[in-house]
């Protein structure tokens, strides 16, 4: 007898070769048989006669840090068909991480993946502070595998204490570093993060961004040792620093024999050429050999938010990001005081951020007429300014008005398709359980077969699941991942090929103390199924099983 048999579907395994008709057995949680018809019964049974049967999505680029502490399933993820997880990226993890500096990186994490307080403080205990003791703590909670990476920031902070954020370090400090990273590896993590353009809570650089290149050189020679993976976050707004971070990144990967990945890399009207120029250096180095392998995220950027927090959307405008960042009370003062709303505004008008701001539509108002309607057109009526405007509804409302940035880049999806198919391309940067109060990226990969497989045909549905599977296992040196062949890991999707795609975006308060964030349910995945155990049904929902593992050991 099987464990499980999933019967009759269409199995997808991941390779990218056409689908075909069979039965997929599995035992001990491993796959025992993929295709034909197996006789033998299964402990349990699905059936999948009508659906795709496919390799469980791994999701390389997501900050699920905090929350598979006291979530171990990372809803909704998981529903969404995504079995494996790559947290700890851009340059922060939690480990390893010596007590004296969670206060820090706490405000590091609020400040850069707009973590609410309330998912670190009294959420889950913080039992551990090296890598092999985070884990420790890890083990037994996760419905779900991870590959946690190990932040360059906070290695940083552990070797260097407060001068991480004042200057390079010496040879010994390197060493230290080196000697650091090489235990985070022994103990699971699957390779090292690193930012050139994060902030602290302060608007000032992290602790990685002080780091010079003789000692990024010194920490890929310990990934090298490994084999395993240097993640970056690049000067993406810049397309000639993006080209010098890809030359540099292919030199580090051709000397150390490791795989590099950068992200984001996304379309933009304001940069029209990026993509295919930053596309034409990858595929340069590539034929030298140089693994660096950008990721692309298939949603375009929307980003919702009230002034009662401080958004993404402000980050471009820091005087009104500051003010965004004071206390309620404090902030309704400041933006009642004259002299401040006037910086706020001559903030807003140059260089085009007038149109930027007049093309917020309201999300959410008590005034209903006032919903769906841009910021333009109702200072157009009100002879008022949209900046001015968005500022007094807020403050009619206490600042409960919830504004829309819809299609701020990326969103063309005749740009898009291509670029996902394109073979250099690593289709990921969810950035899933991060910005939670700015947009839901949960269905990125519903989103990847709704508009590029069924809409637009840019991939066929074969290379979607490869893309998302195999291909991304193959990049991170998932060993046993991936794939649906016999004694490779059962991590499986049922899904409906016809109506597989992402929910509507929706505000819940389901955070650790009542905090709000924007989610989106699923839609057309039937059955999760992780090292061989269903988490997840359409029907049934989600189940108690916590079958998850550290996806690298
Ligand atoms: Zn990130």
């Amino acid at each position: 007898m099987l464990d499980l048999v999933i019967r009759g579907g269409r199995i997808v395994d991941g390779s990218g070769k056409p689908g075909f008709e069979g039965d997929l057995g599995i035992r001990d949680g491993r796959v025992q048989q993929a295709g034909g018809r197996l006789p033998e019964s299964g402990a349990r049974e699905i059936d999948a006669r009508g659906r795709v049967v496919a390799p469980g999505f791994i999701d390389p680029h997501t900050h699920f840090d905090a929350q598979l502490l006291f979530d171990g399933q990372a809803r909704p993820a998981l529903e969404h068909g995504v079995t494996t997880v790559v947290h700890g990226n851009c340059s922060l993890s939690l480990a390893p991480l010596r007590a004296e500096h969670r206060a820090k990186l706490v405000r590091m994490f609020q400040q850069i993946e707009e973590m609410p307080n309330a998912a670190f403080e009294g959420a889950f205990e913080w039992t551990w502070q090296d890598f092999s003791e985070y884990v420790a703590a890890l083990r037994g909670r996760l419905a779900l595998n991870v590959a946690p990476l190990a932040g360059h920031s906070v290695i940083r902070l552990w070797v260097m204490g407060e001068d991480a954020q004042k200057r390079a370090a010496t040879p010994d400090e390197i060493r230290a570093m080196q000697d650091l990273l090489r235990a985070c590896l022994e103990a699971g993590a699957v390779g090292l993060s690193t930012s050139y353009v994060d902030v602290d809570e302060n608007l000032f650089p992290v602790p990685s961004r002080f780091a010079h290149h003789e000692e990024i050189e010194a920490l890929a020679a310990v990934l090298g040792e490994h084999g395993r993976m240097l993640q970056v976050v690049p000067e993406f707004y810049d397309t000639d620093i993006t080209l010098a971070r890809v030359d540099q990144l292919a030199e580090l990967s051709l000397a150390h024999r490791i795989p590099t990945t950068f992200s984001p890399l996304f379309d933009s009207s304001a940069a029209p050429a990026n993509v295919s120029r930053v596309l034409a250096r990858v595929a340069e180095q590539a034929a030298r050999g140089a693994r660096v392998w950008p990721q692309v995220q298939t949603r375009p950027i929307d980003i919702s938010f009230s002034l009662d927090q401080a958004s993404l959307f402000f980050v471009t405008a820091p005087i009104w990001y500051l003010v965004m960042r004071l206390p309620h009370d404090e902030k309704l003062r400041a933006l009642r005081d004259p002299g401040t709303r006037a910086a706020l505004l001559k903030a807003a008008e140059p260089g085009g951020d007038t149109a930027r701001f007049g093309r917020l539509r309201v999300r959410d108002s008590q005034d209903a007429r006032l919903v769906g309607r841009s910021l333009a057109e109702v200072a157009a009526e009100r002879g008022t300014t949209p900046a001015a405007l968005m500022i007094d509804l807020s403050l009619a409302e206490d600042l409960g008005v919830h504004f829309l940035a819809a299609n701020m880049g990326h969103e063309d999806p005749a740009r898009i398709g291509p670029i996902l198919a394109n073979d250099l391309v690593h289709v990921g940067a969810s950035d899933g359980g991060a910005h939670i109060q700015s947009f839901a990226t949960y269905g990125d990969t519903g989103y990847l077969f709704s508009e590029f497989v069924r809409k637009g045909g840019h991939l066929s549905l074969e290379r979607a699941v490869r893309k998302v599977t195999a291909e991304t296992a193959q990049i991170w040196n998932l060993e046993g991942r991936g794939l649906l062949r016999q004694g490779q890991a059962a991590d499986v999707v049922v899904f409906d090929a016809e109506t597989i795609g992402r929910g509507e975006e929706l505000p819940v308060r389901d955070m650790p103390g009542g905090g709000m964030r924007y989610t989106r349910s699923a839609s057309g995945v039937e059955a999760v199924v992780v090292n061989g155990e269903v988490v997840y049904t359409s029907a049934g929902g989600y189940t108690e099983a916590r079958p998850g593992v550290i996806a690298t050991l």
